[in-house]
């Protein structure tokens, strides 16, 4: 009798867990990250306007090599520049920029293996080579390196390191090397991503100072800046 009941308890149990398990998975899939306001730029766009509360840039060069920002703007502070000067006249570049005047990163931000604004999947598409650049948190000035294109991901490790920055590779959660993570979306699936600290990017302008009004005019850069632009560039090149 004991041992019947004891049975039943025992497949109950089981039974819930194995229905918990499968409802978590559904709301995890639901809510794509558990930061993220919204799953798909489908659902973000129907709430908050372009022009408004969020742009697109791009440039388009005869090069295979995207360099993108997918989380620029206010979203995370200064990538978009970032992103910007690397590519130069001689790349293709790309940037979502979140423009609320706060909450950008709450709202606005998407991630990296769920974005899927439609520019952006067609850009990164047609080319062979995709550098994103993002913000990550940090009061130590360095770069967490990552994405599933080694080759590259070392030259630029090293490029930095020679003019002074720290690199180090990113942890698990940054390491941008889900293959359906947008920066391994293009034709050779494989890219590099650069999650650059918060102090990192303070240091590009004088006096730390990433707001809108700063990073917006260029003479507010550092000399910083452009030895961290340079050193990614000279990895670029050196791989072509
Ligand atoms: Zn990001």
């Amino acid at each position: 009798m004991t041992t019947i009941k004891l049975s039943i308890v025992i497949i109950t149990i089981s039974a819930s867990l194995i229905a918990a398990a499968g409802l978590y998975k559904k709301t995890n899939d639901d809510s794509c990250s558990d930061t993220d306001r919204f799953c798909t730029f489908e659902d973000l766009s129907q709430e908050y306007s372009e022009g408004e509360d969020w742009k697109v840039e791009t440039r388009r060069a005869s090069s295979g090599l995207l360099v993108s920002a997918i989380h620029g703007g206010g979203i995370e502070p200064a990538t978009s520049q970032i992103a910007s000067a690397i590519a130069g006249e001689s790349h293709n570049f790309y940037t979502f920029k979140g423009m609320l005047s706060s909450g950008n990163f709450e709202n606005l931000h998407i991630d990296s293996t769920h974005f899927d604004e439609p520019e952006a999947l067609e850009m990164v598409d047609a080319v062979n080579d995709h550098i994103t650049i993002h913000g990550a948190e940090g009061e130590e000035p360095k770069t967490l390196i990552g994405g599933l294109n080694r080759e590259l991901a070392e030259e630029i490790s090293n490029q930095l390191n020679s003019s002074g920055f720290s690199v180090k590779k990113a942890p698990d959660h940054l390491n941008g090397e889900d293959p359906d993570n947008f920066v391994n979306q293009p034709k050779s699936e494989r890219g590099v991503q650069l999650e650059i600290t918060e102090a990192q990017r303070e240091s590009f302008y004088k006096n730390g100072d990433t707001s809108f009004s700063s990073r917006n005019d260029a003479s507010n850069q550092t000399s910083a800046f452009d030895d961290y632009v340079g050193a990614v560039k000279a990895a670029i090149e050196g791989e072509s």
